[in-house]
């Protein structure tokens, strides 16, 4: 049974990050942890993220959608967990996927607050209202609840589609510099996050001062960050992947680009393709990269690259790039591959696409999380 929990567990850490570009939303984890009737188990159970993770991601309508978790420190020794389950929030401290303080819960809103993203709470945030108007917007605040079968996520305020993130203009404006704290190794604002995809989180603002929120150091401002687009890849109509490429890193999209799988600077199709698509599509077949303040894309492909201007699926809009050629990307541009498969900004669609995405939850053992019936 341990060997099937941590495998929900590396599930769940691949839908953990703490780029603002990359996830969907704010998540309190100390809150998670305690949601006991989500699924009538023990008092505290890790696994509870993965039930919310999911429920985020039918929501979306997305597959591999990722959260931002903010962990208490307190939670680090609460005995409610098992000292597996502290250990593995440990290592995604270590990691850099979550953020560790005390005092989540303000954090979790700052979080949100600076970056757009809605938090997911169970809590009406009442004595916050006035402080924090936005908590009032449809889709800011979303929360975690079970219906039959399932867990679910439903927003406090209802409003059609989840509206997409926009920064305040103080978030925008830390969120426009790359940070560093004084504190060696530290996983969130060191000096470089190779090997790690997305950017930095935002700072925590102290009196107005940006502070690491793990090491409470002032953070010293090292240069403008580097200019980023947020880009989804999809197949066959669902949404598959959101990836960012930045002027620090290009992302190469192919059936299985060379090095890595799925790590930074790459996006491997290859898992998602069917026959016919996999026999056309190159290993390596398109790079997109920031050149100034433009997305632009490169074919690197045997076969080629279709860009479909402003999205259009007319034939006078369909436009063919062979190898080494290089074109602009208007906003509402589509890439495409191969029929069915496209790379584009992350407005293009309004839906992810698709019915039941994949769950974190596939290798939980069935007697630690009981799910209501669905009667
Ligand atoms: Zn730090």
């Amino acid at each position: 049974m341990r060997f099937e929990v941590s495998k929900v567990l590396d599930a769940i850490e691949k839908r953990l990050s703490t780029d603002p570009a990359l996830a969907r939303g704010v998540v309190d984890l100390a809150e998670v942890v305690r949601y006991a009737d989500l699924d009538g188990g023990r008092p505290a159970t890790l696994l509870r993220l993965g039930l919310v993770v999911d429920a985020l991601s039918r929501r979306l309508a997305e597959e591999n959608v990722v959260v931002y978790v903010v962990v208490d420190r307190a939670l680090l020794s609460d005995a409610d967990l098992t000292s597996n389950e502290r250990m593995v929030i440990r290592r995604w401290a270590d990691d850099g996927l979550v953020e560790v303080l005390p005092g989540a819960g303000d954090r979790t809103l700052e979080v949100a607050d600076l970056t757009g993203l809605p938090v997911i709470s169970r809590r009406p945030y009442d004595d916050q209202r006035e402080r924090r108007p936005w908590l009032g917007e449809p889709g800011r605040l979303l929360c975690p609840g079970y219906g039959p079968g399932n867990a679910t996520i439903e927003p406090a305020v209802p409003g059609g589609p989840q509206p997409p993130s926009r920064a305040t203009v103080r978030g925008q404006e830390v969120l426009a510099r790359l940070w560093r704290c004084p504190e060696p190794g530290c996983a969130a604002f060191g000096p470089s996050r190779a090997g790690r995809p997305g950017g930095q989180p935002p700072p925590r603002l102290r009196d107005g001062v940006p502070v690491c929120p793990r090491h409470d150091e002032k953070l010293l401002a090292a240069g403008p960050r580097p200019a980023a687009e947020v880009l989804v890849a999809r197949v066959d109509g669902t949404v598959r992947q959101r990836f960012v490429v930045s002027s620090d890193q290009p992302v190469v999209v192919g059936r299985a680009p060379d090095g890595l799988d799925q790590g930074p600077g790459v996006l491997m199709l290859g898992p998602w393709l069917a026959e016919e698509a996999r026999r056309w599509i190159s290993r390596s077949h398109v790079v997109l990269e920031i050149l100034g303040d433009d997305l632009v894309a490169r074919d690197v492909s045997t076969n080629g690259t279709v860009v479909r201007v402003g999205g259009s699926r007319a034939e006078s809009d369909r436009l063919m790039l062979t190898r080494d050629q290089v074109r602009l990307l208007g906003d509402d541009d589509v890439i495409e591959l191969y029929p069915g498969v496209q790379v584009a900004r992350a407005g293009q669609w309004s839906s992810g696409g698709v019915a039941n995405p994949s769950s974190v939850m596939a290798d939980a053992p069935t007697m630690m999380i009981q799910l209501p019936a669905s009667d």
